[in-house]
């Protein structure tokens, strides 16, 4: 069964691209839609944003790992077409300064998980990457990245029984010793690379 990664990111000429990619068209289609509809909804709040980053090549990851731009070899979810970097604009430049609550908020509402609380508000997370907005679950990314699953059009991360079992437990409120420790994933030292 294809899927937007296979049909069109795998075939794309920017597959591999070592420059930064903000093109919305190579973000899976319910994605941008959900994307296009934040940054539309913060320009209607008076907030100035742009789309920083959409699909990173493993090439590019790499590049930025070398540079110690980050601590992260391997490429995330930026590289399925499902997650997006949204930052603010001062004087017509990226911004990544100030309150980003409003992307949160906004990110909740539209049925995608925050950077700044990967769905979980309730616990505190050691990596926060309060522009970065995605269409899975944190539960879900060992999946996505074996090639094991891919969000339908349905898809709503919220509704997803497996993160909202891992949000209990990462809460308190089930005890599960074993996986005490999921990690939200990342650390890295500099925002402008999340
Ligand atoms: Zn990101």
């Amino acid at each position: 069964m294809g899927n937007f990664y296979n049909d069109v990111i795998c075939k794309d000429s920017r597959f591999a691209s070592l420059t930064r990619v903000n093109d919305p068209s190579l973000l899976e289609p319910s994605t941008r839609r959900l994307v296009e509809s934040i940054v539309s909804a913060a320009q209607q709040m008076g907030i100035e944003v742009m789309i920083f980053e959409t699909y990173r090549s493993q090439n590019r990851q790499q590049e930025l790992f070398n540079n110690g731009a980050t601590k992260l070899r391997t490429v995330g979810v930026h590289h399925y077409g499902l997650a997006c970097d949204i930052v603010r604009v001062a004087a017509g430049e990226p911004c990544w300064k100030g309150d980003f609550s409003f992307l949160g908020q906004l990110a909740h509402s539209s049925g995608l998980i925050w950077g700044g609380d990967w769905g979980a508000p309730e616990i505190k997370h050691s990596f926060v990457d309060s522009v970065h907005v995605q269409r899975c679950t944190v539960t879900r990314q060992g999946d996505l990245f074996a090639g094991a699953w891919y969000p339908d059009e349905a898809y709503n991360p919220y509704h997803d029984a497996q993160h909202l079992f891992t949000a209990a437990m990462k809460a308190g409120a089930i005890k599960h010793p074993a996986k005490a420790e999921v990690a939200t994933g990342r650390s890295r030292p500099s925002k402008k690379q999340a």
